[in-house]
């Protein structure tokens, strides 16, 4: 079978879907490899390094998704995709089936059979090699400290000089999941304090271990919804959170924030007040801009600057790094293909008894197989 990258067509998309140390293996597990012309170029992958690598180039996105029985991408295909693509063929790619009913109608219409990477189950210990949202969340919450650091006037780390003393600066995460705990790490390693909050108890010791301060709400609730994810918390907690955050908010040089509930808004944790009781030229990175912000001020996609606190709502981190990104995503991808592939013969071959390939084959020759039935170990 051919396995067709195309270039990434969602505004200001960087990333690529394959590198060419990916394709390699790919034409050892037996593939022939597409790359759209360009499609690497953003990340830094010329069409050299990937025809050196085995892969064939093909001038444009017509003539790749023509070619190619299985296609992988990075961003949802748009409709203009979808209309390229061969009818029956393979789509591996980030989908979000509840939130693009319509498109999950288009892929369905070409029979095709779709595997969206965001449904792999991840409490599944042999799927994590596989785990792209890690991965990518992993990437971001490193950019977002970048981000930070680059919109900050000051040291992250305390020095003392010829010229004077320097404070450290003082960095607080709200919420410690795969990219709060990632930005805990780079901004602890960069020498900041760094405090972090989160509704779920049981991370406190990772965000220890990190080199951060877990700072608990004053309030007897657990945050733990199932799965590993958050849930609403009751009106008490959020009060008293809120309290917390206002203090926290005070003393913070740098707040990246990070709090998700699965299937509802971004909580607001940062109102405009605290914004306000912010000392000028601190900075709050909000990872949780696309769903609507952690923070009241976020405007998504934008920095801005209110009340003298930058506030960055990039939706974007994981794309400002993209070769790394890439990277890590096509070596996910590269792992779910092996999976695919136990013949090593150059055939994907679905197999629906498999609870992870199961989980994220959410389209199987047209027939939308989405939502996948619970784990039975979960
Ligand atoms: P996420 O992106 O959904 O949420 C980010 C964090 O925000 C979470 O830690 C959540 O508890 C926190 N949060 C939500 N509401 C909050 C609030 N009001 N105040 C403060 N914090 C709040 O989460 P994620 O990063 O995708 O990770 C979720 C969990 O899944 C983690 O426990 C992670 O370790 C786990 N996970 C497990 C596996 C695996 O088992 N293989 C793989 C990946 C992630």
């Amino acid at each position: 079978q051919r396995i067709g990258v195309p270039k990434e067509t969602f505004p200001l998309e960087k990333r690529v879907a394959t590198v060419p140390d990916v394709v390699e293996k790919l034409v050892k597990l037996g593939f022939q490899v597409a790359v759209e012309s360009g499609a690497g170029e953003a990340a830094n992958f010329s069409d050299d390094a990937y025809r050196a690598a085995g892969a064939e180039i093909l001038p444009d996105a017509a003539s790749l998704w023509a070619a190619s029985d299985i296609v992988l991408k990075v961003r949802p295909p748009s409709e203009a995709e979808v209309a390229l693509m061969r009818e029956g063929g393979t789509l591996i790619d980030f989908i979000w089936p509840a939130q693009n009913p319509t498109l999950m109608h288009q892929l369905a219409a070409k029979k095709a059979t779709v595997l969206a990477i965001d449904c792999l189950p991840r409490t599944l210990s042999r799927a994590q090699k596989m785990d792209a949202l890690t991965s990518t969340a992993g990437v971001s919450g490193y950019r977002a400290v970048i981000e930070a650091a680059n919109a900050f006037g000051r040291y992250f780390n305390g020095q003392i000089t010829a010229a004077g003393k320097v404070p450290p600066a003082k960095v607080f995460v709200a919420g410690a999941g795969v990219a709060g705990l990632a930005a805990i790490g780079t901004a602890a390693n960069l020498g900041a304090i760094v405090r972090a909050n989160d509704t779920r108890a049981e991370v406190a010791d990772q965000v220890k271990s990190l080199g951060g301060e877990f700072v608990k709400v004053d309030y007897e609730e657990d945050g733990s919804g199932g799965g590993g994810y958050a849930k609403v918390m009751s009106e008490g907690f959020q009060a008293a959170q809120r309290q917390m955050y206002a203090q926290q908010a005070k003393d913070a040089d740098i707040i990246i924030t990070t709090a998700l509930i699965p299937g509802k808004p971004a909580p607001k944790l940062i109102t405009a007040e605290m914004v306000q009781s912010m000392k000028p030229g601190s900075v709050i990175v909000d990872m949780a801009a696309e769903q609507g912000g952690n923070c009241e001020l976020t405007v998504p996609g934008e920095a801005v600057v209110r009340h003298g606190v930058t506030i960055i709502g990039y939706t974007d981190l994981a794309s400002r790094l993209a070769k790394q990104s890439s990277t890590l995503y096509a070596t996910n991808l590269l792992r779910l293909i092996e999976e695919l592939c136990k013949a090593k013969d150059g055939v994907a071959v679905v197999n629906m008894e498999d609870d992870a390939i199961r989980g994220l084959t959410v389209i199987k020759d047209g027939e939308i197989t989405w939502p996948a039935p619970p784990l039975k170990q979960a």
